[in-house]
């Protein structure tokens, strides 16, 4: 199923809704006072997701997707979102070609993570931030969202941990990036991780998922691949990062990036204001925001 947080007309606070046959019903439908997703996630029962994707509900409740503003599912993340650097073959290779310094020790993830106080959700705009960096990239990523408390967890039980996916542009001022040897400053700017359209939940797509991602810059096709290009899957990362570590309910783990970001282009090209930045990925939906 395929989880949104948003806004109605003349409403102040969001609520989170099931998509069911093509209309937002709100969970309050069918009678969950979840008020936020990561309420939904952390609380929810094996019982209360299947009568969300199946149940029996009050129609009248169902309003049309085209007349809510959409939110980012999970605008507040309660931490910090888990990333991987480096995650797929050609990216790496376009990266050290921006900067050598950019290289993973071989056979081992690249973790680092960014900061997110409010993420934008699809429609949105990305703040230029152009008094604090000239070198505005993009970075197209399945986002894996975990469901329950996630410790030493094996690889062949990771996906069990697995709630569902989102579209995540992992938005990033190179020259902070580099300057500061840490990618932490570079990545946690305000609005630096649009995140949208919707979670669909884990049981939609096999496992690990197979999807078409990709990234156009105002309609040009930069970033074309597919998820099952990971170089450390979902599960390796689930498990590696699990030992010695909790993975809460909720955390947001942003897989990695493919090649054809615009520090990786022959003569690299940054965002600028007014481009407008479409992550889009198979099964998943459309992540469009224009730089502001
Ligand atoms: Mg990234």
């Amino acid at each position: 199923m395929k989880l949104y947080t948003y806004k109605r007309t003349g409403q102040s606070s969001p609520e989170v809704g099931v998509l069911r046959d093509g209309k937002l019903v709100p969970v309050a439908a069918f009678g969950l006072k979840y008020a936020t997703m990561n309420e939904l996630i952390r609380g929810a029962s094996p019982e209360e997701l299947k009568a969300l994707a199946s149940g029996a509900f009050d129609a009248s409740a169902a309003v049309a997707l085209e007349s809510v503003k959409l939110l980012a599912p999970i605008p507040e993340p309660a931490q910090d979102v888990l990333c991987l650097g480096l995650n797929y073959m050609a990216h790496a290779n376009e990266a050290r070609s921006f900067n050598a310094a950019l290289a993973s020790k071989e056979g081992w993830p690249v973790y680092f993570s960014k900061r997110v106080n409010w993420a934008p959700g699809d429609g949105d705009g990305i703040p230029a931030h152009e008094d604090v960096t000239g070198q505005l990239d993009y970075e197209v990523e399945l986002a894996v969202i975990i469901g329950r408390d996630a410790k030493n967890v094996t690889m062949e039980d990771a996906k069990d941990y697995v709630f569902g996916y989102t579209v995540l542009n992992d938005v990033t001022a190179r020259d902070l990036q580099n300057r500061h040897v840490q990618w932490y400053f570079g990545k946690s700017l305000d609005g630096f991780t649009p995140m949208g359209p919707c979670i669909v939940t884990a049981d939609e797509f096999a496992f690990p998922p197979a999807l078409h991602i990709s990234c156009a810059v105002n309609g040009e096709v930069r970033q074309d691949a597919n998820t099952n290009m990971l170089i450390h899957s979902i599960a390796k990362i689930i498990s590696q990062f699990s030992q010695g570590v909790t993975l809460k309910a909720g955390t947001i783990i942003a897989t990695g990036t493919p090649k054809g970001v615009g520090m990786g282009m022959a003569t690299p090209t940054f965002l600028k204001k007014g481009d407008v930045v479409t992550c889009e990925i198979e099964g998943i939906g459309k992540l469009t925001n224009t730089i502001v």
